[in-house]
């Protein structure tokens, strides 16, 4: 999958931006998966649809090389007014684009209203493209609110019950990462990192199978986001000790050979513990972003705003 889109603000926290992913960008990336034999990639974000004309390019890019597009994901924000949709669509399907996956759950309607999505359905449908929703149940659910509005925290509390955070995380199968490690801190009880050293699990980062690219050109392992290995060095399977070393300790020794690197330049773990092995993870690599960076440990902007807890943002600023 593609990432086009990042909230950004710079490493040394001065100012902020937004990256998209650049023609050139694209067309780089293109050319190197299409050389790896990879012919089709699905779209997401953040959120594609924030900056239509870097989709664009990004699609037009992979196109040149032959690379086709499953899907592209969004939360369809944008699809306010009838005629401006329209006019996405049917640029999108010019440009070879068969699939849209709007996405709707208990944690986008408190940024989306269910108007916005059903709208997108209803266009999708009639300029003949082909959608499907992640996730129909959830729209089901869903569909009795007011479809013209966003629903806050505490009022999908009173609606869906005072666990609908947890048991929407279970049921979805949510990557228990990024923002969501704070559900798992609701989940599951605290262990201390030693009894997750001792679990000795091993992280298969290199899995071909399900893997992100960012706007960067990075790999991101399938559920680590803040782990980065730029694309040639994922293709050729080789991550080097000296220069990525979270990587390379992570995919060699899983948890318990990255807490060894990270104790042995001063990290001490949290004495109230873990979660997950995926908490502890995160926090032993927020420690080496701000006192021992490399640069698998990036984005930067992804710790930064894990740590100002400001992933989220207006997003219909484009309309
Ligand atoms: S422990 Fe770290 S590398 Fe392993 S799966 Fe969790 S986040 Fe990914």
């Amino acid at each position: 999958m593609f990432s086009s889109y990042r909230y950004s603000k710079s490493l040394r926290g001065v100012g902020g931006m937004r990256d998209f992913i650049t023609r050139e960008k694209a067309g780089e990336l293109a050319e190197k998966l299409s050389a790896a034999g990879v012919d089709s990639v699905h779209i997401g974000g953040g959120e594609p649809f924030i900056n239509f004309a870097a989709l664009c390019g990004l699609i037009e890019a992979l196109g040149k090389r032959g690379i086709g597009i499953d899907y592209i994901e969004t939360n369809a924000f944008w699809a306010v007014k009838e005629s401006f949709v329209r006019r996405r669509l049917r640029r999108l399907r010019k440009l070879g684009v068969t699939t849209v996956m709007p996405s709707v759950d208990p944690f986008h309607i408190e940024f989306v209203p269910l108007g916005r999505v059903l709208l997108l359905c209803k266009l999708l449908r009639e300029e003949g493209l082909d959608y499907f929703i992640w996730q129909e149940r959830y729209l089901r659910r869903l569909y009795k609110l007011d479809h013209g509005r966003t629903y806050s925290h505490e009022e999908l509390c009173e609606i869906l019950g005072d666990d609908y955070v947890a048991a929407t995380a279970r049921e979805y199968g949510i990557g228990m990462n990024g923002r969501a490690l704070e559900i798992a801190g609701g989940i599951y009880p605290k262990r201390t990192a030693q009894a997750f050293i001792k679990d000795g699990e091993t992280c298969n980062l290199l899995s071909p199978r399900h893997c992100h690219i960012d706007l960067y050109g990075n790999v991101v392992p399938s559920g680590c986001p803040g782990l980065a290995l730029p694309l040639d060095e994922f293709l050729a399977a080789r991550v080097d000790r000296g220069r990525y070393p979270a990587f390379a300790r992570l995919l060699g020794g899983g948890i318990g050979a990255l807490y060894e690197y990270a104790a042995g330049l001063g990290f001490t773990p949290d004495g109230g513990g873990y979660a997950t092995k995926c908490a502890l993870c995160f926090n032993i690599r927020a420690w080496l972003n701000e006192n021992h960076p490399s640069p698998d440990i990036a984005p930067g902007c992804f710790y930064i705003a894990m740590k100002d807890n400001k992933t989220g943002g207006k997003t219909d600023e484009t309309l």
